[in-house]
């Protein structure tokens, strides 16, 4: 196995990274102290972007956009989670709407890569996260229409969405072969956005959403009844691959502020950086960062190369996850007082890893789909 970035590649990372040192890092005081960017500022900064040629990267050249693949687009990501206000370029569809008919291709995909209109997603529910299969919310059928009801929860971007990907019950002896996605405009009656949830992370305001005989018609229904499951699968696989490469820039940030202040910072007359217990904290985080970033790059060129990276996305988010919690903490350490107040971005990147160890399949699910492929067991095992 060999592989390596392509100069036009590495080019264009620069490009993202001129725009981040432009556009969002003169911000970065205001983020850290108000903890949120509007909607509203999201949207200019993602047209600022696009004005830039920063748009529908990862979107295939048949729908318009610059057909980026996953290696690229993990580049991407490091580079731009290197501000803590967790900001990505518009124009990117969840990969689901690609299966979407004709007409729902134009009521959704197509507005969403134009930067019309934007999604949210809903799988987990109060009473079924981790057993996703389990959901409880159900779709019933009555002639041409669906009334769904049910409660999801922890569900990220409402405040942003004009729409909602719903992955509902329509046959609940049949578990993950039972479910049904269906695309759903906010406002529709019988569906309500009911309640943000304030997380410890900064502008991370997931929602409850509500669903009381919401009657939607069967053109609603993206891809075939019972297929939900299959459709969410494959997505998850890069989007784990993704939260991964995440991880890269956020540890990356912190580690180079860290290097910097040990330089700087004396104590006893003497730069910190000099003291061995300083160093092994830096040496441990470097050594642990290079191996998140080999798994990455690894696994997202396999991807581009056709290959299955079911078992090495696992892999890769699950160290990569891990890795930058004990970055963000080592790092934090090295600055003390400072680390921990808001006039850097230190704490604000400690608070934001931990959720990654939980959403998109915890750790714990990670550590055992890892051990089922190992050791050859099933899912019924
Ligand atoms: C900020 C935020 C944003 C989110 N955004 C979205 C979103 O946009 N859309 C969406 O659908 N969901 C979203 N989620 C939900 C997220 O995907 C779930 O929180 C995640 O899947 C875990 O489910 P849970 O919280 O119900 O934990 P649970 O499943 O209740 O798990 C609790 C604990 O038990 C452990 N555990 C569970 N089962 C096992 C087992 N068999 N073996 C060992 N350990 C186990 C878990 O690892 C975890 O530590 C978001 C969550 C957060 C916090």
């Amino acid at each position: 196995m060999d592989f390596s970035i392509p100069a036009e590649l590495s080019m264009f990372v620069d490009s993202v990274r001129r725009f981040r040192e432009r556009e969002l890092m003169p911000l970065e005081q205001r983020f850290l102290t108000e903890g949120r960017f509007t909607p509203q500022e999201r949207r200019d900064l993602q047209e600022r972007a696009r004005s830039q040629g920063l748009w529908a990267l990862d979107v295939p050249e048949e729908y318009g956009g610059q057909g980026m693949g996953t290696l690229a687009t993990c580049l991407v990501v490091e580079e731009l989670y290197k501000h803590p206000g967790m900001f990505e370029f518009g124009g990117s569809p969840e990969p689901v709407l690609y299966q979407a008919d004709e007409e729902q291709k134009k009521r959704y995909l197509y507005p969403v890569i134009e930067g019309e209109r934007r999604s949210c997603y809903a799988f987990t529910e109060p009473g079924t996260g981790s057993d996703f299969a389990r959901i409880a919310t159900t779709a019933v059928r009555d002639g041409d229409n669906w009334a769904i009801n049910g409660t999801k929860i922890f569900i990220s971007e409402v405040d942003r969405a004009d729409f909602c990907i719903l992955f509902a019950s329509t046959d609940p002896e049949a578990g993950s072969r039972g479910i049904t996605c269906f695309l759903i405009d906010m406002g529709t009656p019988g569906f309500d956005a009911s309640r943000p949830i304030p997380t410890m992370g900064d502008d991370w305001e997931p929602y409850e959403l509500s669903f009381s005989d919401c009657v939607v018609p069967d053109s609603a229904r993206l891809g075939p009844v019972g297929g939900g499951w299959a459709l969410a699968n494959e997505q998850l696989t890069h989007g784990r691959l993704k939260i991964a490469a995440f991880q890269l820039g956020i540890a990356q940030r912190c580690l180079d502020m860290a290097v910097e202040w040990a330089k700087e910072r004396v104590t006893w007359g003497k730069p910190i950086a000099t003291r061995q217990g300083v160093q092994w904290m830096l040496a441990d985080s470097a050594v642990e960062l290079e191996a998140a970033r080999y798994l990455v790059y690894r696994a997202a060129w396999m991807a581009d190369e056709g290959q299955p990276i079911r078992n090495e996305a696992f892999i890769a988010k699950l160290y990569a996850t891990e890795m930058a919690q004990r970055v963000t903490d080592r790092c934090l350490q090295v600055f003390g007082g400072l680390g921990y107040s808001k006039e850097l971005p230190i704490q604000s990147f400690f608070r934001q890893v931990r959720v990654w160890r939980i959403g998109h399949g915890s750790s714990e699910i990670h550590r055992w789909m890892i051990a089922r492929n190992l050791l050859g067991l099933s899912s019924r095992d």
